[in-house]
């Protein structure tokens, strides 16, 4: 058996540095290449990669280079590995049995009535993996030897890479039941059915020449998956005997990221394995326990969520600690993998200069990794320089001028600025809006065509002048208030055509923020996100939305919507500072927003959205975070609308919130309406509801799934409306579709609202 590598990262951004994945992938799809010419980019891609890692100072040979690449979700690879695909898809199958790369991507993306897997996100991160689905009937049996061709053409390169798979437990973990499968039907039973092809796996793997492999077990450190943490303990115990008791195998090395193991470390540390990987950015150092004495204990003290250059001296720390637990050995590693980070900073050309000395993307995070293996094995003065040279920049960042700026800082709170006036006397004064029973409203942006991507990046480019780029902005304005009248809303929006990106946008207009050229983030297939970087006290220089929204309500007598993004969301889809409580970095920006919701009011908006789809996103996986999250997170919106005169009507949007696990916070942020999904979950919410107790705030459960093009008919809106008021007091109900409109076309957008507001128009008849 040869030593685990004494430095390593989980694994690694797959999408390339200028989103090479992104475009063979899609057109492949397109039909503009061929499948051998989409395997030849991603095989050339794999290659760069091994030698960027191996440059950065990975070893070749060492097992320390992982093989994490995928086409798509790791989650959905790991899925086909075993065969575990819905019945609806077994027809794609190769006529030995195999799963293909088109077979591969028809799941991940439906076709035709064909419903593709379901999307959800991946433990607290941003980054949405596919929801295997397994019943009492699927058959497991080895589908696909991509990883194992993988290592192989590794090993034809000169490399000897260590495979990485997501396990067992966490396979079936996160799966849901499939069509079919009986009530409360769990697919963490079939375990033991599972396991033998994991067992085959790890023989092709070691046949291939794999000393190493990494099996990926994060479900170990949730407290918020379906199953418990004592369920899925047991499933670790079992599945790590029989693995780690297979005859054939690679070294294992079981990483746990996230979270801190606690209770399940034990059985880890127990468990025939030769390495553990510890999260020890979110988690802590664990405490000393069985079976260690013939491991290596792999640290995780660079941060995989974050792109702070961070404290390097402080990590070494660390892993001296973890020394004194009693494995054989320590490495270090990164806490998750690379793939929440974007590639390299050096590819940045427009940040300040001081700003990127604070930072580590991808690339100089494995360059931490290599000087912290150093550092073990050869001791701190060997590495003194590079550890140095990282407190300084930490030094450097904590006393840079706009970090703490002390104008921000001195404004102070008082208990009253996160509150308003009472639910009862904000309807009343709210009656004066003039609102009909079941208002009609969207969420706020229309179809992003072509024609507005265009004059962006015009724009941007220098190529259309800030006041032709305006003229257009407003000629689009026109057109969306105009359509919106035409089709009979009742509430109206401008369509935000001047954003590319909801948190994006906000984070170009406020101070303390910078934005990346090509700082791309895998967010879920092929799509990347370019998060910003909230580095220092956020301010509002000048106000953001207010022109535009003004110019709207200029076009029309009825009421239109002021959007904002909340400070929740900005901050989870922004790469955010560590060094204060999140809580505090929420609250300046919300007395940003709240002095942007001010001047709205004064420019005669009188109904305002804080959007905060990712509220439900952010919530720990540890129960005992929950509840300290879920308070400073409602207590920022509370601050950003709490100043908002009551009767105007604060209106907020959770997107793909569950409402019976937020309730408690959608009941703390006090709005008067609350906008959530409801049309592709059949409306739930509903039941939801219920089940809470009841809600007597305005509630607007959508109609209309958005992320289809499929245009809803006016019956089906019609049932959806009628369980809706069935169930809940007329007064509170708005309609409207599930979220913004921004990601499909006009003819489908049109249609499907003109057939809302008829289904409107028919259940209002009958009240
Ligand atoms: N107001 C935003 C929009 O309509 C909300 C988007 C979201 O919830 N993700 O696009
Ligand atoms: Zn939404």
């Amino acid at each position: 058996m040869t030593a685990f590598p004494a430095g390593t990262i989980l694994g690694y951004p797959r999408i390339g540095r200028r989103r090479e994945l992104k475009k063979a992938v899609e057109a492949f799809w397109a039909g503009r290449t061929d499948e051998a010419q989409l395997e030849q980019t991603a095989a050339e891609l794999r290659a760069v990669t091994r030698d960027r890692l191996a440059a950065l100072g990975l070893g070749r040979d060492d097992s320390s280079i992982p093989e994490s690449f995928s086409y798509y979700d790791q989650v959905l690879d790991a899925a086909v590995t075993v065969g575990a695909i819905p019945a609806r898809f077994e027809d794609l199958r190769d006529e030995d049995g195999t799963i293909g790369l088109p077979a591969y991507f028809t799941i991940a993306r439906g076709e035709g009535d064909r419903a593709p897997l379901e999307m959800t996100k991946w433990f607290d991160s941003n980054y949405h993996y596919l929801v295997p689905e397994i019943g009492p009937d699927t058959t497991f049996s080895l589908s696909s030897d991509r990883l194992v061709r993988e290592v192989a053409e590794a090993a034809e390169a000169g490399f000897r890479t260590r495979p990485v798979v997501v396990g067992p437990v966490t396979l079936l973990a996160l799966a849901k039941a499939a069509d079919g499968a009986p009530e409360g039907f769990d697919p963490l039973s079939r375990l033991d059915d599972v396991l033998p092809v994991y067992v085959e796996l790890l023989a092709r793997l070691r046949a291939a020449g794999a000393e190493w492999v990494q099996i990926d077990e994060p479900a170990l450190v949730s407290e918020s998956l379906p199953a418990s943490v004592a369920q899925l303990s047991d499933a670790a115990q079992r599945a790590l005997a029989v693995l780690g008791g297979a005859a054939d195998r690679p070294s294992i090395f079981v990483a746990a990221p996230y979270a801190s193991l606690d209770s399940v470390f034990p059985v880890l540390a127990a468990a025939p394995v030769e390495a553990i990987g510890v999260d020890l950015v979110r988690g802590t150092v664990p405490a000393a326990a069985d079976g260690l004495a013939g491991k290596t204990l792999v640290g995780g003290v660079i941060d995989g969520h974050n792109i702070w250059r961070g404290d390097l001296a402080g990590a070494l720390d660390t892993l001296e600690q973890l020394r004194g637990l009693g494995a054989a050995a320590v490495a270090a590693s990164t806490s998750t993998s690379l793939l929440h980070v974007p590639h390299d900073v050096t590819d940045e050309t427009k940040l300040d200069e001081r700003l990127v000395s604070w930072l580590a993307f991808a690339d100089q995070k494995v360059g931490q990794v290599v000087t912290l293996a150093r550092g073990l094995a050869e001791g701190r003065d060997a590495v003194a320089t590079e550890l140095d040279a990282a407190s300084a920049a930490l030094a450097d960042r904590h006393s840079a001028p706009g970090v703490r700026d002390g104008a921000v800082r001195a404004r102070e709170l008082v208990e009253a600025d996160f509150a308003r006036d009472t639910y009862e006397a904000r309807e009343a004064a709210q009656v004066a809006l003039g609102l009909p029973a079941l208002p009609l409203t969207t969420i706020g942006s229309f179809p992003q065509t072509g024609d507005i991507r265009r004059a962006r990046a015009q724009f941007t480019r220098g190529e259309l002048s800030q006041e032709d780029y305006e003229d257009f902005l407003r000629a689009e304005i026109d057109r969306v208030i105009t359509l919106q009248e035409d089709l009979g809303l009742d509430v109206l929006v401008h369509g935000e055509p001047e954003r590319n990106d909801m948190v994006q946008y906000f984070a170009e207009n406020l101070d303390g923020f910078a934005v990346t050229e090509n700082g791309w983030v895998q967010s879920y297939g092929s799509r990347a996100t370019r998060p910003s970087i909230l580095w220092g006290d956020v301010s509002r220089p000048a106000p953001i939305t207010v022109d535009w929204a003004a110019y709207a309500q200029s076009l029309s007598a009825k009421h239109v919507k002021g959007m904002l993004t909340g400070p929740v969301t900005i901050l989870a889809w922004s790469f955010v500072r560590d060094d204060q409580p999140l809580g505090e970095t929420a609250n300046q920006v919300a007395l940003a927003l709240r002095d942007e919701i001010a001047d709205l009011e004064a420019a005669g908006i009188q109904i305002i959205q804080v959007d905060e789809p990712a509220l439900r996103e952010l919530l720990p996986l540890k129960q005992a975070d929950q509840p300290a999250y879920l308070d400073w997170s409602v207590r920022s919106f509370r601050l950003a609308t709490g100043g908002a005169a009551s009767a105007t009507q604060v209106h907020t949007h959770l997107c793909y919130s569950e409402f019976g696990v937020v309730i408690d916070a959608i009941r703390g942020l006090d709005a008067d309406v609350t906008s959530i999904e409801a049309a592709r979950s059949r409306m739930e919410v509903v039941a939801d509801i219920a089940a809470a107790g009841g809600f007597d705030h305005g509630i607007g459960p959508g109609v209309y799934d958005i992320h289809s093009p499929r245009v809803p008919s006016t019956a089906e809106v019609e049932s959806l409306l009628r369980r809706a008021v069935e169930e809940l007091p007329l007064r509170q109900v708005w309609v409207n579709p599930d979220c913004g409109l921004k990601t499909r076309g006009y003819d489908e957008t049109v249609a499907s609202l003109a057939n809302i507001v008829e289904a409107t128009r028919r259940v209002r008849e009958d009240i």
